[in-house]
């Protein structure tokens, strides 16, 4: 059963290799739910639509949860676990595309790419000539929230750029060639740019406060690609209004979609609108992850990108 679409690839291999049925497109999904739960075995669905515990306990023998998206934020894992179903998510096909999402909303951050454009568009630069002069980004130090797959990407990028890299998580890495800096505040202090990387959720629900965001200071760039939650927008807000962070790149905020309006038309704030992973290439390999998860609990019995144990 499918409870959203996963796109076009995806929904096309799931209805003709495994008759999936397709909950959105009915007209009575709860009359087709009442009559047919005990028969669905495999749930696909994505980090948007999620899958709560309660549509867990309508459905007697699910045995898998295939998730479109790294993110898990939005699935009960808790509850999939105690009934041993497996969950499966699309990690590592998107970590590329969404470090480079992290470095083009640093590099138009620090060097004011939007604004430049706007001002191009705007017939400034023959009116007024040159326009201001913004922040280097070579060379500099970046702090990373959470140095997973797609932080070590967004650190590997650094090296290019001949930056210092330093990270925080609940633990350090063993074979990670960073510094470890337990303490998020004096990450945020030693970084000119500090990046969001680590999982949303309640367990990291505005690690990025008032006083992470004073410690970046006046010089400082945070870019987030990883969750709105992880960011206080409130403090994020106060923090821009008195020039106390240099701004902020976000392809993810706090209620999206739709961005507060005490963050819009600012020159050095930068949105994109969650489109880290948004390109074709990615998008059709995580589709294709999702059909080959499918098929490997099918085939199997097994997963093939679990972040549970229950497979
Ligand atoms: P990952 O490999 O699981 O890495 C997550 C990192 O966060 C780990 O290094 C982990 O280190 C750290 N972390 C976990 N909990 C933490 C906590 N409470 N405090 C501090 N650090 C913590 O995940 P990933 O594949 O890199 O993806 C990261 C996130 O990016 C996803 O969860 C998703 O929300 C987001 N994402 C966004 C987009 C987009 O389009 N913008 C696309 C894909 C993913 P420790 O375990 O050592 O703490």
């Amino acid at each position: 059963m499918q409870s959203t679409s996963i796109g076009p690839l995806a929904d096309a291999q799931l209805a003709s290799r495994f008759n999936a049925v397709r909950l959105w497109e009915l007209d009575d999904a709860e009359g087709w739910l009442d009559a047919n739960a005990a028969r669905v075995d495999v749930l696909t669905t994505s980090v948007r639509t999620g899958c709560d515990a309660r549509m867990i306990a309508r459905l007697p023998a699910l045995r898998a949860i295939c998730s479109w998206g790294v993110g898990f934020d939005t699935i009960d894992v808790a509850a999939a676990t105690a009934r041993g179903i497996g969950v499966s998510v699309t990690p590592d096909v998107l970590d590329d595309c969404v470090a480079d999402m992290a470095w083009a909303l640093m590099l138009a951050t620090a060097r004011r790419i939007p604004a430049a454009d706007r001002y191009v568009n705007a017939g400034e630069w023959r009116r007024l000539g040159q326009f201001p002069l913004a922040t280097r980004a070579s060379g500099k130090r970046m702090g990373i929230l959470g140095l997973g797959r797609i932080g070590r990407a967004i650190a590997l990028r650094g090296e290019g750029f001949s930056m210092s890299v330093a990270y925080h998580g609940r633990k350090p890495q063993a074979d990670a060639a960073y510094r470890f800096e337990p303490d998020l505040a004096a990450l945020a202090r030693w970084s000119d740019f500090l990046v969001v990387a680590c999982p949303g959720g309640r367990q990291t629900r505005h690690l990025v406060n008032a006083q992470v965001l004073e410690a970046l200071g006046p010089r400082g760039f945070l870019i987030n690609i990883a969750r709105g939650s992880v960011v206080d927008t409130a403090a994020l807000i106060h923090s821009l209004d008195h020039g106390l962070l240099g701004g902020a790149g976000l392809d993810v905020i706090e209620g999206e979609p739709g961005v507060p309006d005490a963050l819009r038309h600012r020159d050095n704030v930068v949105f994109t609108p969650h489109i880290g992973s948004a390109t074709v290439e990615t998008r059709e390999a995580m589709e294709q992850l999702v059909v080959d998860n499918v098929q490997a609990w099918r085939e199997q019995g097994r997963l093939l990108t679990p972040v549970n144990a229950a497979s």
